[in-house]
């Protein structure tokens, strides 16, 4: 019996970055062939296909920012561009043979459980409709941008622009330009807009922990050693985990442990910037680690330039042609930039899942996301996550948890035997409380600063992985059949 005049997939990946591909690699060498995967741009990569302000880069080392299955022996820096980045995930879909499941330019819109037939039905941005067995949600936490709460923002008469949403080609030679935040992603576009423009304010609310960025090229006669002996990347790749998990011990148990990358933040300071007023703007006054820690050797330089300045008052509001601070002083701009971050504890719009009995998960989740070891939430039968609650890390290469998470995923399908998998509602509490008890004496909870990790009103963390990435891992190594009730194919919906 047809089921719907929908074309019906086994499985429905959202997003086509570092997770929806690693999945659909997985998904593809296990025989699985009926699935697609979604995504809104118009070519594969995730952030790294949307993020395109200059100096876009990861600050993790792309040996280990890279999927275990496919190693990349040509990186041309320590430090992968993003351009390299994206070129690195389009060479692995073609390498996989992804091409005939891409859905690309095509945004899935709604993704609603129907109880009645047991799937997922999904409506796309082109009106058209697919029906799915399972939904993996491979959205991503940080791909929602921040628009800042500040007021007089619409009634700015120059250009506006998010640094997600960089302008191909934008000429700021001879601007009067704004930066507004100073995290991650400011501290790479900076010092790559500074020469350019005429003025450059750089807002700044809290000051961050910033550590140098020690990058370099990768000599040609390395990347010959890494193809022809993948052993040694492999050992390097190792070295580079091991000194990432090192740090947990300073983030997750006492930030007593972490006074070398203090000192060594503090010594940056000092090198790097000799004006001590300036200095005492730059230096944080919350635990290192708290916030998520730059990696820059050429943000502190950029800030020194004469046609830079650091703004520290606070932003009263933006007029027409520029930005008033609290002092009352304007200071003329015709390019905003909001280097403001993502709305990282509302990863999902309103409206997009729409589990068993009506749920909106963005509603479900209205005091920030939660899930089952981040991967399953209550109500939301035969969808998983990747990159979902508290998966994200403050000190590791976060496509070590994705790869362990395709891997639950592939245990689950096979768990699934045809049927449907919910995990259910004890389960998900108790995780949920287990995680929120390692958190209260992390730093990212109580180091006296705010921060994407945590929900703006309840506080909660919501984001982050408290501990090793083998924890996270090993917790997920096996599927769990006792977390989660399933209903055998045919078989009648218990709860309708
Ligand atoms: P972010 O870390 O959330 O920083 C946002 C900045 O905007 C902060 O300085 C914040 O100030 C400021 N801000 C927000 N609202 C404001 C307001 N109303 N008024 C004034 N200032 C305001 O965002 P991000 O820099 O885009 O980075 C987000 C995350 O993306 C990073 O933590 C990282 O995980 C990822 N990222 C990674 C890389 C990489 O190399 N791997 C590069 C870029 C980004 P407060 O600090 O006072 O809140």
């Amino acid at each position: 019996m047809p089921r719907t005049n929908a074309q019906h997939l086994d499985v429905a990946v959202l997003g086509a970055g570092f997770g929806g591909l690693g999945m659909a690699c997985r998904l593809r060498a296990e025989g699985v062939r009926t699935f697609r995967v979604f995504d809104a741009a118009a070519g594969v990569g995730g952030t790294w296909w949307v993020n395109r302000y200059p100096g876009c880069a990861c600050d993790v080392p792309a040996h280990l920012y890279s999927f275990s299955f496919a190693p990349n022996p040509d990186w041309t820096r320590r430090f992968a561009p993003r351009a390299e980045i994206q070129a690195y995930l389009e060479r692995v879909a073609r390498d996989h043979g992804l091409a005939p499941h891409l859905e690309l330019g095509c945004r899935i819109e709604r993704a609603r459980w129907d109880a009645e037939r047991n799937l997922w039905r999904l409506d796309d941005v082109h009106g058209r409709r697919w029906t799915a067995d399972v939904v993996v949600s491979a959205l991503g936490g940080l791909s929602r941008p921040l628009r800042p709460d500040l007021p007089g923002l619409d009634d700015f008469a120059g250009r506006i622009l998010h640094t997600q949403a960089w302008p191909e080609r934008l000429d700021l030679a001879g601007r009067r330009v704004a930066v507004i935040g100073t995290g991650a992603t400011a501290a790479q576009v900076v010092p790559e807009i500074a020469p350019e423009v005429e003025r450059l304010d750089v807002y700044q609310r809290t000051p961050n922990w910033i550590l140098p960025r020690p990058d370099r090229p990768i000599r040609r006669w390395q990347r010959r050693l890494y193809r022809r002996l993948p052993l040694v990347q492999k050992l390097v790749r190792f070295s580079i985990w091991l000194g990432s998990e090192l740090r947990v011990p300073g983030l997750a148990w006492s930030n007593r442990l972490a006074a070398g990358h203090r000192a060594l933040a503090l010594w940056h300071l000092r090198r790097q910037v000799p004006d001590p007023e300036l200095r005492r703007e730059l230096t944080p006054d919350y635990a290192i680690g708290c916030k998520r820690v730059l990696r820059s050797s050429d943000y502190y330089p950029a800030l020194a330039r004469d046609n830079v300045e650091l703004v520290t008052a606070p932003i009263r509001r933006i007029e027409n042609d520029g930005i008033r601070d609290a002092d009352g002083r304007l200071r003329p701009v015709d390019t905003l930039v909001l280097a403001t971050g993502f709305r990282a504890t509302a990863p999902v719009p309103k409206g997009m899942f729409i589990g068993r009995d009506g749920t909106d998960l963005a509603e479900a989740w209205a005091e920030g996301p939660e899930a089952w070891r981040g991967v399953a939430v209550h109500g939301f039968p035969n969808l998983f996550l990747l990159m979902g609650p508290n998966t994200a890390l403050g000190h590791n290469s976060v496509v070590l948890m994705i790869e362990a998470q395709i891997g639950f995923v592939m245990n689950a399908l096979a768990a699934r035997r045809g049927g449907v998998l919910e995990v259910r509602a004890d389960a998900q509490r108790d995780d949920n409380a287990w995680l929120q008890e390692r958190l209260a004496g992390t730093v990212w909870n109580s180091g006296g600063c705010s921060s994407w990790y945590r929900h703006p009103v309840s506080g909660r963390n919501a984001t982050l992985w408290p501990g090793f990435t083998w924890t996270y891992r090993r917790r997920l190594r096996r599927f769990r059949p006792a977390a989660f009730e399933r209903q055998a194919p045919g078989e009648a919906s218990a709860r309708q």
